[in-house]
This record gives C-alpha cells, structure tokens and sequence, in this order.
C-alpha cells in the first residue's frame, strides 16, 4: 500500500464524478459506503478523515469491535441477517441493507420499536445465479409490501450485488434490472456498485456506492477478521 488513505479516497471520489458526468448525470449526486470487512480500524478513520461519511460492515462482531474507536459516520449493515442477532443489529447500525426475507424485516421491526428509534432498511435483491441471499425480483413487490407494513421500518429502496463475470453487459443488465424493480416497488436507494463493478451501477443509476478494496485497499484477510 503506497499511496495513502486520503489520497484514494479523493481519487475515487474524483473518477465517481468524472464517469457521472460522462453519463450525463450530476456530480456529487452518489452516496459512497466504504465497506471495512476486513480492514483495520486505522485505515477506516483515515478515509473518515478525508471526507467518508457512510461506512458498512458484513459482520456484526467485528463492526461493533471496530466501531467505538471511529469518528461518527452513518452505519451501514449489508452482510447477511440472522433473526438471532437483529436487536444488535438494530441497536448498531443506522441503516440495514440487506433484509431478503419476511423474517429478518420482523426481528428488525421489533428491535427498532424496542429500541423505540425507527430504521431505515433496503430491500436486497438477488440479481445474479451465484448469489446465495437476496429476495428474487419476482417476489420483491410482496415483500416490499410485507416490510411497509412493519412499524419501526422505513423502506428506502433496494440493494443487490452484481453477478462476478468479466462479462460487462451481463453486469449492466443485472444492474438494469436491480433499477427496474426499484422503479416498481417505489423508493429513492438504489445501492449497487462494488470495486470491480461501480462504473456499470452509476449508468444504470445507482445512487449508493458499496467499496471496499477500490478504496481502502487490498483486505489483509479474507472475510471475516478475529
Ligand atoms: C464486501 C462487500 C462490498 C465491497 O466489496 P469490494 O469488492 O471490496 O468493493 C460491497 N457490498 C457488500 C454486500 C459486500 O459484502
């Protein structure tokens, strides 16, 4: 790692911008998440430093490690949810990502009426074969519906993942249809675009960006950290 946090945070902002402009759309008009998994709390505060406003974790152990020692920045969960540990969940983070299923939204809707604090939610969508979770897009209108009617949560929008191929058009057609079923359950989030795949979600509109690597670097370790 030569160069240093805040330069690759201000590099990454600057080409978000350009590939913006380049489709014709604002600049400035994207909410970027950078995804600490596996990344050391120093790297995080230095981005944070920089400029970094949203920040999310896959794991609930290692954010809430990792968490005290940050600057405040708007919390992010977006790895997957079990009904056991949603009132950590909850009681953690500021927004949850990553709600596929009827029963992750009530565990969540009664952490966030326990917690008496109402939480911002995204549905996830699976968008790609390989993808193990996600709600598939046909049932997205039921379960959009399901999660509206759950007191405690406020649904904003849709999160996916994009399929892992060099194939860019089968990305963009992934994204496309993330977008389209956004357009069709309602909402202003669309959270798509990682490190290898962000340039292809800001031309099917993303508006919420999820980077790990492309901004904090190469991860030590793989997943998950002890
Ligand atoms: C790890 C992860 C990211 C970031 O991945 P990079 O390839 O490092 O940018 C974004 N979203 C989710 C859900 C992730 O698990």
């Amino acid at each position: 790692m030569s160069e240093d946090a805040a330069q690759r945070y201000h590099r990454l902002r600057d080409a978000i911008d350009r590939e913006l402009r380049d489709c014709g759309r604002e600049p400035g008009g994207v909410t970027l998440v950078g995804v600490g998994k596996g990344q050391p709390s120093e790297v995080l505060r230095a981005s944070i430093e920089a400029g970094l406003h949203d920040l999310g974790e896959n794991y609930l152990q290692e954010a809430r490690r990792k968490f005290p020692s940050l600057p405040p920045v708007r919390k992010h969960f977006v790895g997957h949810i079990q009904t056991n540990k949603a009132r950590q969940i909850a009681a953690t983070f500021d927004v949850v990502q990553s709600v596929d299923r009827p029963e992750a939204g009530l565990a969540l809707s009664k952490a966030a009426q326990d917690l008496d604090r109402p939480l911002p939610v995204l549905l996830q969508l699976n968008v790609s074969p390989a993808e193990r979770f996600g709600c598939p897009p046909a049932q997205a209108p039921w379960l959009a519906e399901t999660l509206r009617g759950l007191a405690g949560l406020r649904l904003e929008g849709v999160m996916a993942i994009g399929p892992l191929t060099q194939d860019r058009g089968a990305v963009f057609r992934a994204f496309e249809l993330a977008a389209k079923t956004l357009a069709a359950i309602g909402g202003s989030t669309l959270s798509i675009g990682m490190s290898g795949d962000w340039r292809e979600a800001l031309r099917a509109g993303s508006t919420m960006l999820r980077i790990g690597e492309a901004l904090f670097g190469p991860r030590p370790a793989k997943g998950r950290q002890a």
